[in-house]
């Protein structure tokens, strides 16, 4: 599972720059959960092998004033409570300020892990900017430029091997057909994510249940459909309470990236009966970044009018057509339809994503598609193209080896990744075609 990392500290000592740097992305991706968790940013990080999720508290202000470390806790304290560890960002050109102090206090009491780095030292004397920060009583200050990014992955290395997760869980890495399938089924509140998995795993037989010893741990229940097996990644904290499963905490984005991120497929669920929101199109776009494969489950579709139906069709094909290489169902969790036709579309999205990729078929493919469309010339001269081979699976990646590959324009990326997808049938899992720029 992939452990969590939150960074706080007050405005302005770079915590959003050190966001971008370990999440390589200019905006977060899932940003601004309404009414949850208003100015976080959550994003995906990898050091080496090491995959993690990043949250930036983003912007608390604890100057003084009454109240303020209570309103500081209520804006942090879910944040925290989901994280592995937190690293404590503080600003090494400006030094210690009474803030440091009153958020170390909070974070202290807290009780979870703290990494204390010190920023914006670049150029700086390692001891003499770490020196003021000593009494803050957090152990020795690490310093860091998020800017530049000196010691940013020595403190991502440190913190990882703090958690004693040293190696990446050979299972992510797994893609053996003959293994049961992990899905998480996720969306945000009062799609019916419950109702669909009460249905699934009531109405089969639920071959174990572990009960979740920490925070850390996954809760996964393997279930069987049609004599398949399947392993349930949960997204919300499910718990068992007598025959049925219930969600304790109603909703956690940390949970969800979490199963996104540990999982094979992705069952996205959305509510036919309400209008495509901000979040579905957040958590949409994370499943994407991802590179998962998924289907999307429109629920609710009970008892709607032909009107209805329509017009939630066109806001999805609308809102969310960056999923248009996965299949949309309509089902309802309440009453069990169209599940059949979901579970054959997990199937094949699982399929397509670990699909293998031959070298001469790739390279005849793409032989075929310059035929038939030649690359734009830049300058002076034209990309040439050569030959294709798979880089990876889960999502498929395919290499593609020649000259003058940069000029390669995303259009005609986008044309091949469609030659490709059609001549492999290869639906419900995102591509990557990547060109081998190395000469
Ligand atoms: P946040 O409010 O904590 O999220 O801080 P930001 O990431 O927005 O950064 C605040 C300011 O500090 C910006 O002007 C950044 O360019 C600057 N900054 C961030 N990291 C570094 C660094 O490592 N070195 C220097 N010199 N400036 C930095
Ligand atoms: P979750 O927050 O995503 O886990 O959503 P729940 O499973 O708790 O469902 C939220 C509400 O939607 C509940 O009142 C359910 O009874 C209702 N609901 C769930 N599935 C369906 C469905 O297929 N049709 C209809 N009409 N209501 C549903």
């Amino acid at each position: 599972m992939n452990p969590v990392i939150t960074i706080v500290g007050r405005p302005n000592v770079g915590k959003s720059t050190l966001f971008n740097r370990l999440t390589r992305s200019r905006d977060a991706l899932v940003a601004d959960f309404s009414g949850l968790t208003r100015d976080r940013h959550y994003g995906k990080g990898r050091i080496g092998e090491r995959p993690f999720i990043c949250v930036d508290t983003g912007g608390f202000e604890p100057v003084a004033k009454t109240g303020i470390v209570a309103e500081m806790a209520k804006q942090t304290k879910q944040a925290v409570a989901e994280s592995d560890i937190i690293i404590f960002l503080v600003d090494g050109r400006l030094g210690m300020a009474p803030q440091d102090r009153v958020i170390a206090d909070f974070l202290r009491k807290t009780g979870r892990p703290i990494i204390l780095a010190v920023n914006k030292t670049e150029g700086m004397q390692a001891g003499v900017v770490t020196a003021d920060f000593h009494e803050l009583g957090l152990g020795e200050p690490f310093p860091i430029s998020s800017a530049h990014g000196d010691g940013v992955r020595g403190l991502i290395d440190d913190a990882l091997d703090s958690l004693g997760i040293a190696e990446p869980d050979p299972e992510d890495l797994v893609n053996d057909p003959n293994r049961p399938m992990k899905i998480a089924v996720v969306g945000r509140p009062n799609v019916g994510k419950s109702t669909l998995i009460n249905k699934l795993i009531g109405e089969e037989r639920v071959i174990a249940f572990d009960m979740p010893g920490t925070t850390r741990d996954a809760i996964e229940v393997p279930f069987e459909r049609n004599g398949k097996p399947y392993i349930l990644v949960d997204t919300a904290g499910l718990r068992r309470r007598g025959k049925v499963f219930e969600a304790i905490e109603k909703f956690s984005v940390v949970k969800t990236l979490q199963a996104i991120a540990d999982c094979n497929v992705v069952i996205l669920m959305l509510d036919a009966q309400q209008d495509i929101s901000e979040q579905d199109a957040h958590i949409a776009g994370f499943i994407v970044e991802a590179g998962r494969a998924l289907v999307v489950a429109v629920n609710k579709w009970d008892g709607l009018d032909s009107y209805v139906k329509e017009r939630a069709r066109l806001e999805i094909a609308q809102k969310l057509r960056f999923l248009d290489f996965a299949n949309v169902h309509p089902i309802s969790a309440i009453k069990g339809t169209g599940l059949k036709e979901l579970f054959q579309d997990v199937d094949a999205a699982y399929a397509a994503a670990i699909a293998k990729l031959p070298t001469p078929k790739l390279t005849r493919i793409l032989e075929e598609a310059i035929e038939h469309q030649q690359p734009k010339r830049v300058g002076m001269g034209r990309p040439k193209l050569r030959y294709a081979h798979q880089g990876g699976m889960n999502p498929p990646i395919v290499v593609i080896h020649g000259t003058a590959l940069s000029g390669v324009t995303d259009s005609y990326k986008r044309y091949l990744e469609g030659r490709f997808r059609e001549v492999f049938k290869l639906r419900g899992t995102p591509m990557r075609i990547q060109m081998n720029t190395a000469k």
